[in-house]
């Protein structure tokens, strides 16, 4: 699954080169290391869960028939089951249904039926015991179809037609029971037959194709599928509608993308995608994709960006499908990557699933991996690694704080488990098997994946399972390499120090733990190996292996730079001394992108970490030539939009804008807005990056030759390109004033188009003057703006439109509203995200005391980060603004 929309960057395939050799090099210094993984191998009985394990469900016949003008779901389903010692009693899921029947054996014997809603269980209770062995459970149920995303949905969207309603489904992690009653946790593996009733119109998929169509009256048909291999509950996958598909045969799987009505040529991208990534997996992992056909659904506004359902995964329409006249060139990058994704889920998660959502990341950390490692392999000049750089910098920044976690980490029910789906989760995890890759080698980790996929199809694991597979392939102790990173939070800080002695140059390496706002955090150590490179790559670089104690080792000539972690591949920060750090900054645009990259992030983080003052950061800012690449100013521009949001409401904040647009604009004028050849050069998402933040900043040319091409645009949408229209419409809206409004407004409920109605609405949310404001957040309340976009046009009110105060009034003052809508990760996790919009302790202190977010284990773990960084933004705001005040006045009195 994937929450978050990724932004796609690019890598070079020299620096790939270089980077696979030194992990070889750093890590084969690793193989003294002794311990192992406390974590035992994937056993049904000792796995965590709360449902009782003495029944196990062996095969559903499902029988669903949804109402969508009444949104009541009536079902009965048909379980066989295996008893596995003698009972009387039945525990399974069941959340906001009515169970009215469950008998046992042909109504051998009828159940007493006990639900608890807090539980979300069903209790069965038989007036005999039911004997060791097979069974028969016939249940009879009626359940509600949501408006929002959990369970079965509804989706209502607009086209030249008028309005249409179809359904689709979401059960990850624990939303099937809101559909049928089941055993809803991953370890217990059935198989599902499902028949569903819809209108005649409609076509029906799920995870396998279609078995058997009736016509029921002039309206309706019942469609039956084949039964799905064995499987998890939450990969049950059920959609319907006015829908039309392209396909295509890949070794003998039917491939489709599917759309609705009038949208099909837009699915040939991600279609010719799809066939190119079925063949390289089924190639990598030596098991043949296991199912007979493999759909891709585009859902309008669909909740989630993209679910890996065994066969049958849905994606949010506007992230795969693609429309030249639409979409900027580069968002095939992310389609492209985020495909990816989802089909390395057909193998980690669906064939091999994780025994417990504790183990979250043997799905979501190799798919994230893989999906860098596929598009690497199709791609390389889009280098994936290197522009996806902020996805590990922001996982390292969480990781850095207290309320951080292990990547393995204990999970208590399915609230906590749908908080695992992080940064931590996803980039840390992934990370660590690039790292681990390298490790081992790219054949030997490719065997050992093998072997465990073949040891555990249609089964369960722990992360044991995967290091004995790799050791066994290898034969390197694997387990004891990866502990220090998977079964400990945290991040490693080498500090590095040079000497002379004589002509010849020493570095003294030591670890400690890196942590942001945790002064009296236990120190923690790591197996960290740590490389040590001049920065030119005529020389390997050196690798030691940094445990408990200090390591010296020769670093060249007196004086000469000395990069650690060059090429950006280790999971560490490094701080230098000031010899060595000025060394590094004389030679910074010697450096590769990768290592300028890694300066600029390790050199911000230890200024949030109070390790270091602001000014060390900038200065090394001031090193950057305008030339230079998309993935340098990327992090300049986060760090410039970061700041900018703490320095609002100050009066050294025009100051602070103005220097920054004195840095950014010379990179833009260099880039032009118009390009040769448009989205060819990879300058595209920079330049549009660009003018997003100038406009932000308030630079006038940049706002006005936006209006200017927004004009144009409106007069002929040709004379627009797709790349440049969400910036362009982004900085119009933040000053929009009310026909620009409106007119934003009029185009979003014009069109049909998933991209286009998110580009406006965003737009419309983004401008500044509070009574438009008001009247965007009024706007959400209403059927008019869909659900999949509320969240983010209440946060883009909060942010770009900073109208904070505002939006949070409204949120308190309509939550209830808003949650009834929105459904339960609304509740859960909305205002705690939210609320980081602020950086002020009273706020930390009212997020503490709003009661909802406070309702699920899940939502408190989310509440309680949100509350650091709130926190950790104050601080950092009282320490660090006034000395960058100081810094720019300096700057520009030429001191
Ligand atoms: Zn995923």
């Amino acid at each position: 699954m994937t929450r978050h929309f990724r932004q796609l960057h690019r890598t070079s395939e020299r620096l790939a080169l270089v980077v696979a050799t030194m992990l070889v090099i750093a890590l084969t210094a690793l193989t003294a290391v002794s311990g192992a993984a406390a974590e035992p191998a994937f056993s049904f009985d000792a796995t965590p869960g709360k449902l009782p394990k003495t029944v196990v469900p062996i095969h559903y016949a499902i029988e669903l028939k949804p109402n969508l003008e009444t949104l009541a779901l009536a079902g009965s389903e048909v379980v066989d089951i295996e008893v596995r010692e003698p009972t009387a009693r039945l525990v399974l899921n069941a959340e906001n249904m009515t169970l009215s029947s469950a008998t046992i054996d042909d109504g051998a014997q009828s159940a007493r039926i006990a639900l608890d809603n807090d539980a979300e269980t069903a209790t069965l209770t038989f007036p005999q015991p039911l004997t060791v062995g097979r069974h028969q459970l016939r249940i009879a149920f009626t359940a509600r179809i949501a408006k929002s995303d959990s369970g079965l949905y509804v989706v209502d969207y607009p086209t030249d037609k008028g309005n249409k309603r179809m359904i689709s489904s979401h059960l990850a992690p624990g939303d099937a029971r809101r559909v049928f009653p089941c055993w809803d946790e991953p370890a217990f593996k059935a198989t599902f037959a499902l028949t569903v009733t819809v209108p005649r119109s409609f076509l029906a998929v799920s995870n396998m194709p279609v078995a058997r169509e009736e016509t029921l009256n002039a309206t309706s048909k019942r469609v039956s599928f084949l039964p799905t291999p064995k499987m998890s509950s939450y990969l049950v996958q059920l959609t319907a509608g006015e829908l039309e598909q392209i396909s295509a045969e890949v070794d003998g799987v039917a491939v489709s993308v599917i759309t609705t009505a009038g949208k099909r040529a837009q699915g040939r991208f991600a279609l010719d995608s799809a066939i190119e990534l079925l063949r390289y997996f089924n190639d990598y992992f030596a098991i043949r994709y296991p199912l007979p056909k493999l759909d891709l659904i585009a859902v309008p506004h669909g909740y989630v960006t993209a679910m890996e359902h065994w066969g049958a995964i849905t994606f949010r329409e506007s992230l795969l499908l693609f429309d030249p006249a639409a979409s900027a060139g580069t968002a095939r990058r992310n389609i492209f990557v985020l495909i990816a994704h989802e089909i390395a889920h057909q193998w980690f998660g669906n064939l091999v699933t994780m025994g417990w959502w504790n183990n979250l990341w043997l799905n979501e950390g190799f798919a994230t991996w893989m999906e860098a490692k596929a598009t690497e392999h199709f791609h390389p000049q889009w280098q994936t690694w290197l522009n996806g750089n902020e996805h590990k910098q922001s996982a390292m920044s969480q990781d850095a704080r207290g309320t951080s976690r292990a990547i393995q980490h204990p999970v208590a029910d399915e609230t906590e488990a749908s908080a695992m789906f992080d940064g931590i989760t996803y980039y840390k995890a992934a990370a660590i098997v690039r790292m681990l890759e390298g490790y081992v080698g790219e054949d030997a980790f490719r065997a050992g994946l093998r072997r465990y996929m073949a040891e555990h199809a249609y089964g369960n694991t722990t992360t044991a399972d995967l290091w004995r597979a790799l050791e066994a392939a290898s034969g390197k102790p694997v387990a004891a390499v990866a502990a220090t990173f998977i079964e400990q939070a945290g991040v490693p800080l080498v500090v590095g120090e040079t000497s002379c002695a004589g002509a010849e140059q020493r570095i003294v390496l030591r670890q400690e733990r890196f942590t942001i706002g945790g002064p009296d955090a236990a120190p923690r150590r790591w197996q960290v190996p740590v490389a040590v490179g001049p920065l030119h790559a005529l020389q390997a670089p050196e690798t030691a292996l940094l445990q408990d104690e200090p390591k010296q080792i020769a670093a060249g000539r007196c004086g000469e730079p000395v990069k650690l972690n060059p090429g950006d591949i280790g999971y560490y920060r490094v701080q230098y001394d000031a010899a060595a750090r000025a060394a590094l900054g004389r030679s910074f645009a010697l450096m590769s992108p990768a290592d300028r990259v890694n300066m600029l992030a390790d050199g911000w983080a230890l200024v949030e970490a109070g390790r270091a003052s602001s000014p060390t950061y900038f200065e090394l800012v001031e090193e950057i030539g305008s030339d230079d690449g998309r993935t340098v100013w990327e992090q300049v521009i986060r760090t410039v939009k970061r700041l900018d949001h703490l320095q609002r409401n100050r009066p050294e904040r025009p100051a602070f804008q103005a220097y920054a647009r004195a840095k950014l604009r010379p990179v833009l004028d260099r880039l032009t807005w118009d390009e040769p050849r448009p989205d060819a050069d990879g300058a595209g998402p920079l330049r549009a990056r660009l003018i997003r933040i100038l406009g932000e900043l308030g630079d006038e040319d940049v706002l006005a030759e936006a209006r200017r091409r927004f004009a144009a645009f409106l007069r002929d949408p040709a004379a627009l390109r797709p790349g440049l229209r969400d910036a362009v419409t982004h900085v119009v809206g933040l000053g929009a004033d009310r026909r620009t409004y409106n007119t934003l407004l009029s185009l979003a409920r014009k069109s049909t188009h998933s991209v286009e109605r998110e580009r406006y609405y965003s737009a419309a949310a983004s401008a500044r003057d509070p009574v438009l404001a008001r009247d965007t957040l009024n706007l959400t309340l209403t059927d008019e703006v869909p659900s999949t976009l509320v969240d983010d046009v209440i946060n883009t009110v909060a942010s770009a439109g900073e109208q904070p105060d505002l939006a949070w009034a409204f949120v308190k003052r309509n939550f209830s509203a808003l949650a009834a809508k929105q459904g339960s990760s609304f509740r859960d996790y909305f205002v705690s995200n939210f609320m980081q919009v602020f950086s002020d302790p009273a706020r930390a202190a009212e997020l503490a005391s709003f009661a909802p977010v406070h309702a699920t284990a899940g939502g408190r773990i989310v509440a309680a980060r949100a509350e650091q960084a709130i926190r950790l933004d104050a601080e950092l705001k009282a320490r660090e603004l006034p000395a960058i005040d100081i810094w720019i006045k300096r700057r520009n009195a030429g001191d």
